[in-house]
């Protein structure tokens, strides 16, 4: 089944679910609704295709590199090529999902990234489909850093497509206007209760925490979890939200433009 398939079953689920069981009271069209579903499309649909184009010579460019240095079978090691699917998905969703876990903390932390990520925290209204909201240079950092391990284990194409289908799944769940708690499994996986909290405006809690993208023991483990039981941020954003853009032209453009409120 084409990836498109999958994304559109699991955007109808929480489409249905989050009227069944909402956290919050919010209309289907919601502020800023047409924006994130421009995000949808082109984020899903047509940005891999464009990084693609571009990685195409990128990539001819460093294997060049690395054939003059005598680098390419040993950048090249694909470790994971040759085992079963299972442990490739299992080696897969625990090594990229680490890895992403510090590329998040990276967009946090380093300035002029932090400036292409606001976009994704510019949710006030929180849903399935905010989950998509991101600028596309964000994408390009996440794959650039994702490159190396990707070379080292050498994951199969069918294990890579189940890793995005996991990824999207786990992506609409933390995102989803759910009242849901998960037990046990909050300490493993990335839930509603867990993810709200990493897109807690400064003024409501504390900031740079649950960074985790589909499992959020990483967060545990390294002290940077916050998910106090039964309670949810009063206001999303971040400081200087009021002034920020509200549709996605103007936050596409916005980093570009030197604004540099935190
Ligand atoms: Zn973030
Ligand atoms: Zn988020």
């Amino acid at each position: 089944m084409i990836y498109s398939v999958w994304l559109f079953a699991l955007s109808l689920l929480f489409m249905v679910l989050e009227r069944l069981w909402p956290r919050a009271r919010q209309p289907i069209l919601r502020r800023g609704i047409w924006s994130d579903l421009a995000y949808l499309i082109f984020n899903s649909e047509y940005l891999g295709v464009l990084l693609g184009a571009v990685s195409i010579h990128v990539v001819a460019w460093l294997d060049r590199t690395l054939d003059l240095v005598h680098l390419r079978d040993a950048f090249y090691l694909g470790v994971m090529s040759n085992r079963s699917f299972p442990v490739q998905f299992v080696v897969l969703l625990l090594a990229f999902d680490f890895t992403q876990w510090g590329i998040h903390n990276l967009l946090h932390r380093v300035p002029v990234l932090w400036q292409f990520h606001k976009v994704h925290h510019s949710i006030e209204d929180m849903d399935w489909i905010g989950n998509w909201r991101f600028h596309w240079m964000e994408v390009a950092v996440y794959r650039v850093l994702l490159y190396p391990p990707a070379a080292f284990f050498g994951f199969t194409a069918e294990a890579m497509f189940a890793y995005g289908v996991f990824n999207t799944l786990i992506g609409h769940f933390a995102h989803s206007n759910l009242r849901v708690r998960v037990g046990v499994l909050k300490y493993i996986v990335n839930s509603p209760e867990v993810h709200i909290w990493h897109h807690t405006h400064p003024d409501a809690g504390p900031v740079n925490r649950n960074f985790g993208i589909a499992l959020s023991v990483w967060d545990w483990l390294f002290r940077t979890a916050y998910a106090p039981e039964g309670e949810d941020p009063v206001r999303l954003g971040f400081t200087g939200i009021e002034t920020y853009p509200r549709q996605l032209p103007g936050q596409v453009v916005a980093p570009f433009l030197g604004r540099q409120s935190i």
